[in-house]
């Protein structure tokens, strides 16, 4: 359903961009340059086929149109995308300098935030073409605007995360002892394709010793009874993402696995509680990490607590001690404390939530019990 109504309208599309602009304004920028990449996508829809060294850039400036220049060549994917009416589309052929048109959008002495996607090769094109103009990161404001979510961006990731859960009860199903775990990741990634989603990003299968990786993904290891099992899963459905995570033992669970689950679900459970207006992003983090820390596995959680998610399924705000960002209604983000025991076992918990005026609200709500599977 939700991959059906995927795109935004072209109204939207220019409200998104004007609030660049007088966010540009207020950081005295005479403008903001966007290459292709999430920023781009969320401006204007346009998600190339393939990034490429040809130069695409949107040139947004308070005393012009929003203006894209693309390669000649790519102009009919450019003006496919939702976006492309609230754009006027410029191209550059084969041949001619793209840093030459890109200065003819641009004021010769202006200043400039950057999208964080620019290729250091388009900014020092443009620094040659134009050595009076200055660049600066944006790093700060534009994906910070766009992790506040609109009603029409908070259904799509919640039709994401209603689409994993299903999915993760399904894989309660599915064997796992005797199985490799690039199996059991292939399992998952099926199923989040059956229920909908256009693209996986990832299918962690972190079986016994290998769970106390948190970036391990699925390797050959044979998953044996017994095992404690990390699985986090998630990607895009209507073009906005899912991420999941729950922990699982196979067969009976060992009195191990089930000390360091509750913990982590305690935790887990903390973070989404100091989920409120007036929080910050690391007060979240501190209040998952206190549980951990207080069960004594303070140094055996070894990452933040969580990662914002939209048309990616990883961009700020990050949720981390110093990230003194307060939570607005709209945003949304994982928390997903885990505790890590090398050469034993990992186990990681994850729902993705979003701030409202009364909390928050859990766009993942399956179980978050210890799931035993055969
Ligand atoms: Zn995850
Ligand atoms: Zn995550
Ligand atoms: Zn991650």
């Amino acid at each position: 359903v939700a991959s059906a109504a995927s795109t935004f309208t072209a109204d939207e599309y220019a409200d998104r961009m004007q609030r660049v602009v007088r966010d540009a304004a207020r950081a005295t920028l005479d403008g903001v340059l966007v290459t292709p990449g999430p920023d781009l996508v969320w401006l204007t829809g346009y998600r190339p086929t393939a990034i490429t060294e040809r130069l695409t850039v949107l040139v947004l400036a308070p005393d012009r149109e929003p203006t894209l220049l693309v390669p000649a060549l790519e102009r009919p994917d450019a003006e496919a995308a939702a976006g492309s009416a609230a754009v006027s589309i410029v191209d550059w052929s084969d041949g001619t300098d793209p840093y030459v048109h890109a200065s003819r959008l641009l004021r010769g002495d202006g200043r400039y935030g950057v999208s964080d996607n620019a290729w250091a090769m388009h900014l020092l094109g443009l620094q040659d073409a134009l050595p009076k103009t200055s660049y600066h990161s944006f790093t700060e404001r534009l994906p910070m605007l766009r992790a506040v979510k609109d009603p029409g961006e908070l259904a799509r990731l919640a039709a994401a995360g209603a689409a994993a859960e299903m999915k993760y009860v399904e894989i309660l199903q599915v064997r796992f002892s005797g199985r490799r775990e690039t199996e059991v990741a292939a399992d998952l990634a099926d199923l989040l394709r059956a229920h909908g989603h256009e693209q996986v990003d990832f299918t962690v299968v972190g079986s016994g010793p290998n769970g106390a990786n948190p970036h391990h993904e699925a390797g050959d290891r044979v998953i044996e009874t017994g095992d404690c099992v990390v699985l986090d899963f998630g990607g895009l459905m209507g073009g906005y993402g899912s991420d999941t995570s729950r922990t699982v033992s196979v067969g009976e669970p060992a009195a191990l696995t089930r000390e360091v689950h509750e913990v982590v679900r305690r935790a887990q459970q903390a973070g989404v509680d100091a989920v409120r207006l007036g929080s910050t992003c690391q007060d979240v983090d501190r209040a998952a990490r206190a549980v951990i820390e207080e069960a004594g596995r303070g140094p055996q959680f070894i990452h933040r607590t969580g990662h914002g998610i939209g048309v990616t399924t990883h961009e700020p705000p990050y949720i981390v001690e110093g990230e003194e960002q307060p939570l607005v209604p709209g945003m949304c983000f994982s928390v997903e404390p885990g505790i890590y025991l090398p050469g034993e076992l990992g186990v990681r918990i994850e729902d993705i939530v979003t701030v409202t005026e009364q909390g928050s609200r859990r766009f993942n709500n399956s179980a978050r019990e210890l799931a035993v599977v055969q």
